[in-house]
């Protein structure tokens, strides 16, 4: 069940709120009455409310936006439970000051804003003390394994108990919270008025990730990377899933950098089947591989990685994707046509990350002459060496005479959609423009291209192919790759020319 919050400074607000999300079908909602401007007036937001609640008045030193006085508030909590609300949010001092009454459900409650205690067994078991009908423990996740000692807890807790970390890392153990047995998990009203770092909407929790339909036999993927939150694909691959009715949830995981050895132990125990793998992973997970494809080989990057048994395996859905898009622009059958069939051509390659990488090694199997171009020039120069090209200064791009341009830098990217990587008068009608970024699908460059008449591969094209390949790897079955499509394109806007 997802519980939403609802945090309004008017009681008029808190009230119409309560009867959307009712409408909505929203089962229980907390009434954040800390977020009321001035004097809470309980009667007007209990009073023929549309469905059950829980009171929750935190303060300022818990977290939340109550600096009134510690009598009133109690007194506030007490005439909440008089009034016969179906649950109470107390704090454990206050648990131990207001005593049971009628059918109000206790839930003991523990914050930590700044980190996952490591003694969470015994801070819960003092919680459950106090006469909890529910003990809920939010705490912040500065590493992905908290999440998993969360989850464990609440699995192995006698007493029913809400846990979930919070943060960005928190976000996946508030989605699998139900999965470990939590009665319920948190959500908010908008995805733009979060009450508490990580949380999702309802709207997100429901339509996108399917929370209700989550439980331990469904089987978790992801992406993982460092940022993550604007991550795309959850979106597409939930609702792939979700169209086929798969028992199959997808999240975004933030893991740092150092922490990607644990996350891929903890994987299993976290119902984890399958891994998108985006910056700053691609190659660092390489370690972790026990089988590679040939493309995870030439390129010494996965972006994928399915969990096979005790073993994992690593494919470059990437390098698969951008040739079928190459190939596809130029109307070239790659199943029945000559293999190299960019020879003689120039290849000029923007960027030396993951994506320059994978398309480097693909041109060069296709014979072109690739030619790298990026802001670091060490990095370029290591890249050139390690696939076996050429690499130049930045600032010497425009003397390359390319038949084939492809930007894998994030020039052009949301929200700098004034950026282009190669300004407009150097394009000729004869070169072929593929830009890998996909948000937006019309960025500078692909405008600029299609006005000069060259032929133009989007990032969107790319973008939907690896992921159908991946689909394909997570689930053995064709992608609906048109729906995929559709959605990626909802959520970025329709590409304008
Ligand atoms: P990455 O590993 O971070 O590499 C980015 C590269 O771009 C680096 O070489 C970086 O140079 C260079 N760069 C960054 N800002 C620059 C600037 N202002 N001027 C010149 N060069 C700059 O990233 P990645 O994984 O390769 O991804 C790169 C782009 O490809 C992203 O925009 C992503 O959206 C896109 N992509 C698309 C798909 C798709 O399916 N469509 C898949 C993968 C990637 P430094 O070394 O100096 O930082």
């Amino acid at each position: 069940m997802i519980c939403v919050s609802i945090g309004r400074g008017r009681h008029r607000h808190v009230i119409a709120e309560h009867k959307h999300l009712v409408e909505q079908g929203a089962q229980l909602v907390e009434l954040r009455l800390d977020y009321i401007n001035g004097q809470i007036n309980l009667k007007r937001v209990l009073t023929d409310r549309p469905g059950p609640v829980i009171i929750t008045i935190r303060r300022t030193q818990d977290g939340g936006k109550y600096n009134g006085g510690e009598d009133a508030r109690v007194m506030l909590l007490r005439t909440a439970i008089a009034e016969g609300v179906e649950y109470v949010d107390l704090e454990e001092d206050v648990a131990a000051k207001i005593p049971r009454y009628g059918k109000t459900k206790r839930i003991v409650s523990l914050h930590d804003f700044r980190k996952t205690p490591d003694s969470l067994a015994e801070l819960h078991a003092r919680l459950a003390k106090l006469d909890a009908d529910i003990v809920k423990l939010a705490t912040l996740a500065n590493h992905p394994h908290d999440n998993l000692r969360m989850l464990r807890l609440v699995r192995e807790s006698q007493q029913p108990t809400v846990g979930f970390c919070m943060g960005d890392i928190g976000t996946p153990s508030r989605l699998l919270a139900g999965r470990y047995g939590s009665p319920f998990t948190y959500a908010t009203f908008h995805h733009e008025r979060t009450l508490a770092p990580g949380q999702l909407s309802f709207q997100q929790m429901r339509e996108i990730y399917r929370y209700d339909d989550i439980t331990l036999d469904t089987e978790v993927y992801g992406v993982i990377g460092d940022p993550i939150a604007h991550s795309l694909s959850p979106l597409i691959h939930n609702a792939a899933f979700s169209a086929a009715k798969l028992n199959k949830v997808y999240l975004p995981f933030r893991i740092p950098r150092e922490d990607l050895p644990g996350f891929l132990d903890d994987a299993r125990e976290l119902g984890i089947r399958g891994l998108s793998v985006t910056i700053p992973h691609k190659e660092a997970v390489m370690k972790a591989l026990g089988k590679i494809d040939g493309a995870v080989k030439g390129t010494a990057a996965a972006n994928t990685i399915v969990f096979e048994g005790n073993e994992l395996a690593g494919f470059n859905t990437d390098y698969r994707a951008a040739m079928d898009s190459l190939a596809g622009a130029l109307e070239i059958n790659e199943q029945t046509s000559n293999t190299r069939y960019l020879q003689g051509k120039t290849a000029l390659v923007l960027g030396a990350g993951g994506a320059a990488r994978a398309i480097g090694y693909g041109l060069l199997r296709r014979g072109a002459e690739v030619v790298l171009a990026s802001r670091t020039s060490q990095r370029a120069e290591a890249l050139a060496k390690f696939l076996g090209c050429r690499a130049i200064d930045w600032g010497t791009r425009y003397n390359v005479p390319a038949d084939v341009l492809v930007n894998c830098t994030p020039l052009g990217m949301h929200p700098n959609v004034d950026e282009t990587p190669y300004e407009k008068h150097h394009l000729k009608p004869s070169m072929l423009v593929f830009d890998t970024v996909y948000n937006p699908e019309s960025t500078l460059l692909v405008k600029d291209a299609r006005s000069r008449s060259c032929t133009v591969v989007t990032g969107v094209e790319m973008f939907i192919r690896q992921a159908a390949l991946q689909y394909k790897l997570f689930t053995g079955s064709e992608a609906p790759a048109e729906l995929m499509r559709e959605v990626l394109r909802k959520a970025i806007g329709p590409a304008k020319a």
